[in-house]
């Protein structure tokens, strides 16, 4: 008679159920790995969760689906389709830019419409944002193609024939480059919009993020139908079940153990769970908070040199009308944009006079919101570890409602039944954020690709970290790529026989 050799599977624990953990977590259940999700607070999907109040159904923190082909890719590499799990609506208009009062740009759904409007506003600016999105187009080609899948390991992984002929726009920024193309004060503005999801200042940002350009006006904003943000979280969930993937909430990891350098398990509330690794979806710092000091891949003056994106104000508001005369996503550019840049990176302040971000997914999901109301949020960027009161968050919201009548002349002051606040302290407490950032690390040129918190622990075998905090960096798609990179490590370092 002979044995069959035992199959030894080996054990996973990630911690966090943020995109890329979700994401990390169905890659390696596919592979056969015994996956467990520990999450700590009550429901999933970290800075992308959602609450209901009132019979409003808030996201709590993305709103802007972009690069649908990045979700695509997600889905189809487990044989299914985003059409299996949800529906994509493009938006038109895709978002609209107040520079004042009743002074706004509507960006529409179409690079051919958007030329149209460009060439309204400058002569000339037509033809210049074609040849501008011909080579953002190029770029995203290449940055899809050779860079972002990439770990991060090695200069080497972003030599190749393609990165190098563009080498131009790592060494140049987004905001000279804009400047080549137009003049008009509001198109610059528009164009340096997207790289601000980035984290970082657009002098502060490589030309090669025009790939952000491409995923704008490119390829467009979406809005995941009956469901919003959140039903993304609740697909891939979904999908990561169905691959054996365990979840728990309320599981809070308290220490990770090591022995001999060796991952050991982790004890969350108290308890032990062995594992064979560990990876870890929560903020880098804090995870390295749960390990010995001498064992941590960076020590606190590494965090402290390191330029963070920023912390957010954000509201979440019920409103007992329909609203009238705004799309579903708004930007008020009507201040001084470089005085509030500075607030938050250069002398980090509460804002004097800032930009915000307004939108009402209720507008294209009637579900969000009770019959006859308006699911609204409102999002101010501000430094992280900024001084968080009650008084000064409700100062600034009386500023924005204030600012929201006068430019738009949707009157909501008087229609709000439920509102909730959420800002560094919350981003601290909630998700142990480092200094109450809320897209983690901008990505300036020295905070990179090779330049990111690496993937993988240096001192301790079988420990590894993802996240917007690690390559490729901010954003839900790169959240869903930094899973399926962080994965390939551990299955490349740990066969799982
Ligand atoms: C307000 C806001 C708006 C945004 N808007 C957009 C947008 O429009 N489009 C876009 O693409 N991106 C947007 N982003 C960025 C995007 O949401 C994030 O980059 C992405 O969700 C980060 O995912 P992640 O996997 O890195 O982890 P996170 O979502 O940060 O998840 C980490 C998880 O770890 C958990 N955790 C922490 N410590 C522990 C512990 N000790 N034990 C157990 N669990 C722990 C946390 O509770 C959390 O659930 C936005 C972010 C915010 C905050």
């Amino acid at each position: 008679m002979t044995t069959s050799p035992l199959k030894m599977t080996k054990k996973i624990l990630i911690i966090g159920s943020g995109f890329s953990s979700i994401s990390a977590a169905t890659y390696l259940a596919d592979k056969g790995y015994d996956v467990t999700v520990f999450e700590k607070n009550s429901s999933f999907g970290g800075r992308a969760r959602k609450f209901e109040a009132n019979g409003f159904t808030f996201d709590m923190g993305p709103s802007w689906y972009w690069m649908p082909d990045v979700f695509e890719k997600y889905f189809n590499d487990f044989g299914k389709s985003v059409s299996d799990f949800y529906n994509l609506k493009k938006l038109d208009p895709a978002y609209r830019v107040y520079f004042g009062k009743n002074d706004y740009i509507e960006i529409e759904d179409s690079l051919e419409k958007i030329s149209e409007t460009f060439e309204k506003i400058e002569k000339g600016a037509s033809k210049n944002l074609l040849k501008f999105m011909a080579e953002a187009k190029n770029n995203y080609s290449v940055a899809m193609e050779k860079v972002v899948y990439k770990p991060g390991k090695s200069i080497l992984e972003l030599v190749t024939p393609g990165t190098i002929r563009r080498l131009r726009y790592f060494t140049t920024n987004i905001k000279s480059e804009v400047s080549r193309y137009f003049k008009n004060k509001k198109l610059r503005q528009i164009m340096e919009f997207p790289v601000l999801f980035l984290g970082a200042k657009p002098e502060k940002t490589p030309a090669f993020y025009n790939i952000m350009n491409h995923a704008d006006l490119g390829l467009g904003t979406w809005f995941p139908e009956k469901g919003g943000m959140h039903k993304v979280v609740e697909s891939m969930i979904k999908l990561a079940k169905e691959k054996g993937v365990n979840f728990k909430s309320d599981q809070n990891v308290d220490e990770i153990m090591v022995s001999n350098k060796r991952i050991k398990g982790v004890i969350s509330n108290g308890k032990e769970f062995p594992a064979d690794i560990v990876i870890s979806g929560a903020d880098y710092n804090h995870t390295e908070k749960l390990i010995p000091n001498n064992l941590k891949n960076y020590d606190d003056s590494f965090w402290n040199k390191k330029v963070f994106a920023p912390s957010s104000l954000l509201f979440y508001i019920g409103l007992n009308k329909k609203v009238k005369k705004l799309p579903h996503h708004n930007l008020f550019f009507d201040v001084d944009f470089n005085k509030h840049a500075s607030e938050i990176y250069d002398n980090p302040k509460w804002p004097e006079s800032p930009l915000f971000y307004l939108n009402f997914p209720s507008l294209s999901d009637k579900s969000m919101a009770p019959d006859g109301c308006e699911n609204c949020f409102i999002l101010i960027p501000i430094a992280p570890d900024l001084e968080d009161k009650e008084e000064i968050r409700e100062k600034y919201l009386n500023i924005i409602l204030k600012r929201i009548e006068d430019i738009s002349g949707e009157k909501i002051n008087d229609n709000i039944i439920f509102k909730k606040s959420f800002c560094v302290k919350d981003f601290m407490d909630d998700y142990n954020s480092y200094k109450g950032n809320a897209y983690g690390l901008a990505n300036t040129l020295l905070q990179t690709s090779i330049f990111k918190p690496k993937m993988k622990s240096k001192k301790i075998k079988g420990l590894y970290f993802t996240g917007q905090l690690t390559v490729p960096g901010p954003g839900v798609p790169p959240s869903l790529i930094s899973g399926k990179i962080v994965s390939s490590e551990v299955i490349k370092d740990y066969p799982n026989q």
